[in-house]
């Protein structure tokens, strides 16, 4: 498996010239476009990796996965539904557009920028500091790694330039599904956006995810029923508004985000940690979605 894998990735990385690095976020430019790695992790203890599966990188949307988790346990999956739907948009990620004209009053799902910065405004803790550390302490868990930690380059460049997602926030808060403070939300939002994490750390939350919530001593750590929830909206809205095509040609919940990573889980069997910078006009990894549509189809990993 390593032997193709090696392959896989050599063969891919010719395409990285063909994506561009995220740069709407000004220190997210300062990496090196061809990197490319692929970690798996499967549920018998196998690992197989190749590539860049260690170089470290912001998580950026990927988080949104973890704040809906945790969204979920602290206030239920009623209330946070009632803030947040459940169904694609069809629009990019930062889109504002349809926050106003929509009949659902309120962001599409979790998982595009408007909705994630609702899910994190309900997190609980008793300040924003408090917040942002049960998330880190989250992801630390689930990741199985103590050590991680946000890259103060990136938390405090998006922090500077973020005024699409303030424009979000402020917006939100004015139609009253935002009811904490903007400013101290979208400062959670932007460290949880800052984490760092390697294509390894991925594989091991998505195996996570694709064994409904334990861990890999097999402690349940979260309720198999939130992990569904999540899962499910991975499948149907995690790859921004390419998450249809994804869906198709490659079948695996997954959620990508613009620092490069991508998610994957296939249930009860693997998961799967991808890496690639270079990003195709939808911001998913451009040669990340190639190993994966190869690797999709040579392993028959399509959940349907
Ligand atoms: N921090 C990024 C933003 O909000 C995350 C976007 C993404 O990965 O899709 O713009």
């Amino acid at each position: 498996m390593n032997v193709y894998l090696e392959e896989l990735i050599r063969d891919k990385k010719k395409e990285t010239p063909n994506g561009k690095v995220a740069d709407y976020i000004p220190e997210l430019k300062n990496v090196n476009a061809d990197n490319l790695g692929i970690y798996i992790s499967d549920i018998s203890g196998n690992k197989f990796f190749s590539g860049d599966f260690d170089k470290s990188f912001t998580i950026q949307s990927i988080s949104k996965i973890m704040t809906l988790m945790l969204a979920i346990m602290d206030n239920g999956e009623e209330y946070v539904f009632s803030k947040v739907g459940m169904e694609p948009s069809g629009d990019p990620f930062n889109s504002i557009k349809k926050l106003e004209t929509s009949t659902m009053k309120k962001p599409a799902n979790p998982l595009i920028n408007a909705g994630a910065i609702v899910v994190t405004s309900t997190i609980k803790g008793k300040n924003k500091k408090e917040k942002f550390q049960r998330i880190l302490n989250f992801i630390r868990k689930i990741s199985e790694d103590d050590t991680l930690d946000i890259n103060y380059r990136v938390y405090c460049s998006e922090s500077r330039t973020g005024d699409r997602n303030k424009s979000l926030g402020y917006f939100l808060k004015d139609q009253g599904i935002i009811e904490e403070s903007v400013s101290e939300t979208l400062d959670v939002y932007f460290k949880q956006c800052s984490i760092e994490i390697t294509a390894k750390h991925l594989a091991t939350i998505a195996l996570f995810l694709a064994k409904n919530g334990k861990n890999s001593k097999d402690e349940q750590i979260i309720d198999p029923k939130t992990v569904k929830i999540v899962k499910t909206l991975m499948y149907t809205c995690g790859l921004y508004d390419e998450s249809g095509e994804f869906a198709v040609k490659i079948g695996i919940p997954s959620k990508s985000g613009v620092g490069g990573g991508i998610l994957c889980v296939v249930p009860d069997k693997m998961g799967i940690g991808v890496y690639g910078p270079a990003l195709n006009r939808y911001g998913n990894s451009l040669a990340g979605i190639s190993v994966l549509k190869e690797l999709s189809n040579k392993l028959n990993l399509s959940v349907l």
